[in-house]
């Protein structure tokens, strides 16, 4: 088992969260304009790196927030936690 650092509860065993898919998927700025294919891809194509990869998560059994991390998709070892709105770290 091991702990993930909520931004506002701090360390937490990690059957406290749910993870919450890909970091940093912006709305389309114009929704009206979107084909049904534009939709799909917003709605369900998301980026599978092997490595370093910025994810939301959610303290679901905590506080209930959401917040972002970077966690290594190949270790799942977490490298760092921020809040929404908060610039990604570097993740080389
Ligand atoms: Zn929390």
């Amino acid at each position: 088992m091991q702990l993930i650092e909520c931004p506002w509860c701090g360390p937490r065993e990690e059957t406290e969260f749910h993870y919450g898919g890909q970091a940093h998927v912006a709305y389309p700025a114009d929704p009206d304009a979107l084909s049904d294919e534009d939709w799909a891809h917003y709605v369900f194509f998301r980026s599978n790196t092997k490595g370093r990869f910025a994810e939301r998560w959610s303290h679901s059994a905590g506080c209930r927030r959401w917040f972002n991390a970077v966690r290594d998709t190949a270790t799942y070892q977490f490298h760092s936690f921020y809040r929404v709105g908060e610039q990604r770290p570097a993740t080389s």
